[in-house]
């Protein structure tokens, strides 16, 4: 297909002339730094911290690349997945004039980074199902539709999206087609990452902050051409990857053993929470999961979830969110957490069975 990625830029963006940061100039570890200005003696913590980090990432982008089977050149690293998302924004979406093409129930910050960025969004549902209209989508794009954002596994629904519509829309949808695959690894699913020869028009985003557990350093990565990379690469802020984030996340992927031993324990636990819940007479459905989540009905979902928080279990209210009717969002926990969160739900559940037979009138005081 024909993809002109400089026609789908904003055309300022062509044009930039980015931050020459002092290391760009030299890449060398050995010598006398005075080049920007840093503190000589070292840093105030007893780990030092003094030099500013790399800005490209280079020795992790080499790692990831092994694990990822892309090539280093075809990686972005973000201060999390949603920088990657607001860079896409700030890139490709003139404010005021452009949209993008959001299909809700999903994820909610590419909704944020639009209105942040004052671009309109055009919404196409999921089918009760969750599954993805390409006839629809095609039809609510026009030529200002910059970018398509399919989240698979998708977030809250947990179920994965057919891979044979993600193909139509990277055939025939005109501008970038971003698929988020943040909960990829508890997924039987292949990486759209093998699809990057084939569609200079695709996008994969994954992150750290799931299945490796390091959400709290915050790294996301985006998977796409070299020449997309390069543009994300000139409009972010230079150092957005600290030296810790780097060092820490070089030698994890030394461990990955441990990662795929997590999502082990991960899958069985979802398996005993899919199993458990099942048996709650309350519980109405549990849609399939491809993540490490469940998304859950249960009658009065609003109240239940106000009366978990009352037994200091925390989940995730959907139930205002499109085809999320009396939903809740329960991640898998450990083995004492999922146990913890069932005997609550019980106990809730039951309490709240009982007021309603003794008068659905009665309005609880809360
Ligand atoms: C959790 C999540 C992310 C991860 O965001 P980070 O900024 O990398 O932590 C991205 N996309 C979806 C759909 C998510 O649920």
């Amino acid at each position: 297909m024909s993809f002109d990625l400089n026609s789908l830029l904003r055309p300022h963006i062509t044009k930039l002339q980015p931050y020459t940061s002092a290391r760009d100039e030299y890449s060398g570890k050995v010598g006398i730094f005075l080049d920007a200005n840093e503190n000589p003696f070292g840093s105030i913590t007893e780990q030092d911290f003094n030099r500013y980090p790399d800005p490209y990432q280079s020795d992790l982008k080499k790692e990831i690349s092994k694990i990822k089977q892309v090539r280093p050149s075809q990686i972005f690293l973000g201060n999390g997945s949603d920088e990657a998302i607001d860079l896409l924004f700030r890139a490709f979406c003139n404010p005021g004039k452009d949209n993008v093409i959001l299909l809700p129930p999903t994820y909610g910050m590419y909704e944020v980074s639009a209105g942040i960025n004052d671009v309109e969004i055009r919404k196409v549902p999921l089918t009760e199902d969750f599954q993805l209209q390409p006839n629809e989508i095609l039809a609510a794009a026009d030529d200002n539709s910059k970018i398509l954002f399919i989240c698979s596994p998708n977030n809250p629904s947990a179920n994965k999206v057919k891979r044979k519509d993600i193909l139509i829309l990277l055939r025939n949808f005109k501008g970038l087609v971003v698929v988020d695959e943040a909960y990829i690894d508890f997924s039987d699913e292949p990486s759209f990452t093998t699809e990057l020869e084939h569609f200079p028009n695709l996008l994969v985003m994954q992150t750290f902050s799931k299945a490796w557990g390091l959400a709290s350093l915050r790294l996301g990565m985006a998977f796409a051409s070299e020449e997309i990379i390069r543009i994300l690469n000139r409009i972010k802020p230079p150092y957005n990857i600290s030296g810790l984030t780097q060092e820490t996340v070089l030698a994890a992927i030394q461990n990955k053993e441990k990662v795929d031993r997590m999502i082990n324990g991960i899958l069985e636990e979802r398996t005993f929470l899919q199993t458990e819940l099942a048996k709650l007479p309350f519980v109405q459905k549990i849609h399939p999961s491809h993540a490490n989540f469940l998304l859950v009905k249960i009658p009065n979902a609003n109240q239940v979830y106000d009366d978990l928080i009352a037994e200091k279990v925390i989940v995730r209210n959907r139930a205002k969110v499109l085809l999320c009717e009396d939903c809740l969002r329960i991640t898998v926990g450990t083995r004492a957490e999922n146990e913890a969160l069932l005997e609550a739900l019980q106990k809730v559940c039951k309490k709240s069975t009982d007021n309603g037979q003794r008068s659905t009138a009665h309005k609880r005081k809360r």
